[in-house]
C-alpha cells in the first residue's frame, strides 16, 4: 500500500484540518485524539510519510526514529503521567484496527488503564 499524502494526519500535519496541539517539533507532532478513551490521550505523529510502525521503522533515518521517541518522551513528561504510568499503543493493519494510514502512537493516561484486551 502507498502512502496516502490526503489522509487526515498528513492534512492536520499540513494544518489544513485543525488540531489542539501540544507538542511539534522537526521531527513529531502531539495533538489530542478527537475521540479520548481516557482522561489524557494524545496522538504522536512523525512528521515523514510512513503508514504504520513497520515502515517508520524500516524507511526512517536513525535521526528521525530518535527524534519521534525523544518527542513520546517529552510529551508523557510534559502531560505529568510518568509517575503515576502511562500506556503507549500503536494499530497497524486491519487486524488492529488502524484507521488512519499515518503511523501514530495513542499515549493513554490519566486514570488506571486495565488490562491490554478484554
Ligand atoms: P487508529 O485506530 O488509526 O489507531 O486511531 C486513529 C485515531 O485518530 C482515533 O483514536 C481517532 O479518534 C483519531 N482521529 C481520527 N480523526 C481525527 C481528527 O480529525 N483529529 C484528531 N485529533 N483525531 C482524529
Amino acid at each position: 500500500m502507498e502512502y496516502d499524502q490526503n489522509n487526515i494526519f498528513a492534512r492536520i500535519l499540513r494544518k489544513e484540518i485543525p488540531a489542539r496541539s501540544v507538542y511539534e517539533d522537526e521531527f513529531a507532532f502531539g495533538f489530542h485524539d478527537l475521540s479520548p478513551l481516557a482522561p489524557i490521550h494524545i496522538l504522536i505523529i512523525p512528521k515523514g510519510p510512513y503508514l504504520s510502525i513497520a515502515d517508520f521503522s524500516a524507511q526512517a533515518t536513525a535521526e528521525e526514529i530518535t527524534g519521534f521517541w525523544r518527542a513520546v518522551s517529552h510529551v508523557a513528561k510534559q502531560q505529568g503521567i510518568t509517575r503515576d504510568g502511562f500506556r503507549i499503543v500503536s494499530n497497524s493493519g486491519p487486524n488492529a484496527g488502524q484507521e488512519v494510514p499515518h503511523f501514530h502512537v495513542h499515549l493513554l493516561g490519566g486514570t488506571s488503564l486495565g488490562p491490554i484486551l478484554e
